[in-house]
């Protein structure tokens, strides 16, 4: 029976899942990836295999089903539906790892208590990602498990970019910035050390924009600074996210117009960025389809946002030597590109349109001071490609 691994990044309503046989040296072959969708209201199992045939696909009437139920179906799938895998490991992607967790970590009981105990900084995605790891390994207990943070990454942040300016006392109590999109940022500069490695070893400024959207300043591929803190609100401006705020807005919400933090907590993440602006949607895509004006204000501020903090990430970094696009619309869409790229002119960052409409790897001119490449991020690779080293390394152990 082949071996494999299985990335799980489980959120509120979804859980996306892709399988990877092992090959040679213990090389990940994409055997199918896929989503359960509309837990909650009308759950939805698709899975298709490398070229994107559907491999599976089910539907269910009942909407109490949980996360448990799904990960049953899911993994007894693995085991029967998608080749007969035997799987050596399972990773997750957990969004928070605090200040503790720098590196993946093997799901223990004592691993799984300390996340339990980081719910509070991020009450909207850790219980989820919790939920599907208590689910694994009731459903899989001799199955090695481990944890994949989105923080993780930007551990090497300097200490100054890692502070707010409020008394000491709150620092030590955890309220810092943290940053995310780790996992997507690791794969990036993995992939770009690569392809290029002097431009890996040098001052590069990394986009994630997606339906959230985040920029990563990193230096000899480590992180220095991020666009978002303490949450995953800060920052950029995102598909339904506010992005960087006045903190006085959120006072005035609350002490002059009544509302309570659940209504500001649902008008920032759901109701903000993109669709707030546009009023139409907060899909990039039907944005850019669309002739109102509203929808153009929108796309125009998504573009100065990312512009904006992207000089910032410049200053944080001394200097520019790459810049990356990553995710849903900086791989796909041109047209952003081309407009960040116009307001970064400035730094001696030239693109060179034909390549860019092709979504070429590199997207600069020859003559560019700076290079721009398009790299699409992976980070169910990743999580797979962390796993598998935490399951050799304790296979090893065992042996010695
Ligand atoms: P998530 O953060 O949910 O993983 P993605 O990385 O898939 O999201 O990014 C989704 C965003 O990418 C959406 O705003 C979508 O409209 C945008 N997108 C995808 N393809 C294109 C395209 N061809 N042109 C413009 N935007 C696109």
């Amino acid at each position: 029976m082949r071996e494999a691994v299985l990335s799980i990044n489980a959120g509120s309503s979804s859980i996306k899942f892709a399988l990877f046989g092992l090959g040679t040296d213990d090389a990940l072959e994409a055997i199918s990836a896929g989503k359960i969708e509309g837990i909650g209201s009308s759950p939805h199992f698709i899975a298709r295999d490398a070229a994107g045939r559907v491999l599976a696909e089910r539907r269910w009437e009942d909407p109490s089903l949980g996360h448990e139920a799904f990960l049953d179906d899911l993994l007894s799938w693995t085991d029967t539906g998608a080749g007969s895998c035997r799987l050596v490991g399972i990773g997750h992607r957990v969004v928070h790892g605090g200040v503790e967790f720098g590196s993946p970590e093997l799901l223990t009981k004592q691993v799984i208590e300390a996340l339990a105990k980081l719910v509070p900084l991020a009450p909207l995605h850790q219980p989820h990602n919790l939920a599907a790891i208590i689910a694994a390994k009731m459903a899989r207990p001799g199955v090695l498990q481990v944890a994949c943070f989105d923080t993780a990454f930007h551990q090497t942040q300097p200490p100054v970019a890692t502070r707010f300016a409020i008394p000491q006392a709150f620092f030590q109590a955890g309220i810092r910035r943290y940053g995310f999109h780790g996992l997507s940022y690791e794969y990036v500069a993995n992939t770009l050390e690569q392809l290029d490695p002097k431009m890996a070893g040098g001052r590069v400024v990394a986009a994630h924009l997606g339906n959230g959207a985040s920029l990563c300043a990193m230096a000899g591929g480590r992180s220095i600074d991020t666009t978002m803190g303490f949450t995953a609100l800060d920052g950029l401006m995102m598909g339904t996210r506010c992005g960087a705020i006045d903190p006085g807005v959120i006072l005035y919400l609350q002490q002059q117009k009544g509302m309570s933090s659940e209504e500001v907590e649902h008008l920032l993440y759901e109701r903000s960025g993109l669709l707030g602006v546009s009023g139409l949607s907060g899909d990039m895509r039907e944005l850019q389809a669309s002739e109102q004006a509203s929808a153009c204000e929108a796309v125009e501020l998504f573009v100065y946002r990312v512009a904006r903090e992207a000089g910032a990430l410049v200053s944080s970094l001394g200097g520019l030597d790459g810049l990356v696009f990553t995710a849903g619309i900086g791989e796909n869409s041109p047209t952003i590109r081309a407009l960040i790229c116009r307001r970064l002119a400035w730094l001696g960052l030239e693109i060179d349109a034909e390549a860019n409409e092709e979504g070429a790897p590199t997207i600069s001119t020859a003559a560019s001071r700076i290079t721009v490449r398009v790299i699409p991020t992976d980070e169910e690779r990743l999580i797979a490609m962390r796993t598998l080293d935490l399951v050799r390394q304790n296979q090893e152990l065992r042996v010695a």
